[in-house]
């Protein structure tokens, strides 16, 4: 059961990856997690990939696949697992083709004007960290953390034009990847077309695709 899971920022993508996980035994590998774990232990691979960022450059390909080559040929993705964040490149799909065949691609289909929706009412609490929403999880108090009383605010990163043109980027990087898996018959549609439907009912959908692909 190898899966890759695609999805645009703020489509709940990571949610749905870990819910997953539970529910089929399989590891939810994430790439972007992988790499702040390698800077956060600081190994010989953690250092290289912040001298990239340190001078404002994308780790290159090649790093990143090193790295997941070697997580998944780890033992507990012997049964599977699902990738959450790669590949986003054609190129990047056929360097993961190479390490592992992959058995389905989940596209999240989520429209722009619901992932703004939802993430332009994200509140995050400037003491703790912790994440509110004004529509789906709603501080008791106004403003206030629930946790620890601190100030809630909402992140510069989670700005309508921000999101937007992150979306932007999105679209334009991973339009010729879903034409890609979609000519190897491996992309199966998933869609989310209301911010208030909970991650369940998606879940649920994920899964029927999951037994008609024979995967469960
Ligand atoms: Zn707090």
């Amino acid at each position: 059961m190898r899966i890759v899971l695609l999805g645009p920022p703020g489509s709940g993508k990571g949610t749905y990856a870990s819910r997953l996980t539970v529910k089929l035994g399989v590891p939810q590998i994430s790439t972007g997690d992988m790499v702040r774990e390698e800077i956060k232990a600081r190994t010989e691979l953690g250092k290289k990939i912040g001298e990239y960022s340190a001078r404002g450059e994308l780790v290159p390909d090649e790093t990143i696949i090193e790295m997941l080559k070697k997580r998944l040929e780890a033992p507990d993705c012997k049964k599977g697992f699902i990738l959450d964040g790669f590949p986003r490149t054609i190129p990047q799909a056929e360097a993961l083709e190479k390490i592992v065949p992959i058995g389905l691609v989940i596209n999240l289909n989520v429209p722009d004007e619901v992932i703004i929706l939802r993430l332009s009412n994200r509140l995050v609490c400037r003491r703790c960290g912790a994440i509110y929403n004004r529509l789906t999880l709603k501080p008791k108090i106004d403003n206030v953390c629930d946790k620890c009383g601190g100030e809630l605010y909402t992140r510069e990163d989670d700005q309508p034009k921000v999101i937007q043109d992150r979306l932007n980027v999105y679209r334009r990087q991973t339009e010729p990847l879903i034409a890609y898996y979609k000519k190897k018959r491996l992309l199966k549609d998933v869609y989310c077309k209301d911010p208030k439907v909970p991650p369940e009912v998606v879940i649920e959908d994920i899964m029927a695709i999951l037994k008609e692909t024979k995967l469960i």
